[in-house]
């Protein structure tokens, strides 16, 4: 893996990536905007830019979705994981922490949102 391509703030793969103007490492843009000094060679105060380069790296890489097992590149696989199918859906009512796939969460709405479900019946085809 491309070591420069990693933020050496939260060891990931940058997302959003900036440049530092100080030594050149690439950040996440959330990443260095809370910090004040360099994580990499200690300058401060830290400049950073977005890195054109780093991002078309970035979204080229081979990635996999982190719920199915769809690869492809980094770009394309992000865009593929707001629509997939497998991703958890966190249930909506208050004081719930549930999250699950479609099946199980339909399954949970019929658990334990049962009452609600039917008083709210008319509100899905509004
Ligand atoms: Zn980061
Ligand atoms: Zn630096
Ligand atoms: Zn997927
Ligand atoms: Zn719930």
């Amino acid at each position: 893996m491309e070591a420069w391509l990693r933020c050496p703030i939260c060891l990931e793969i940058a997302d959003q990536a900036m440049e530092t103007s100080c030594c050149h490492q690439v950040h996440c843009r959330a990443c260095v905007a809370r910090v004040n000094r360099c994580a990499q060679c200690r300058h401060e105060p830290v400049r950073a830019e977005a890195s054109a380069l780093a991002r078309r790296m970035i979204d080229s890489l081979p990635f996999k979705c982190p719920h199915c097992d769809r690869r492809g590149p980094r770009g394309e696989i992000r865009e593929h994981e707001v629509a997939c199918e497998r991703r958890p859906i966190k249930c909506p009512a208050p004081d719930c922490q549930y999250q699950g796939l479609a099946p199980e969460f339909l399954l949970h709405l019929k658990d334990k949102h049962r009452e609600a479900l039917l008083r709210n019946a008319d509100k899905c085809f509004a």
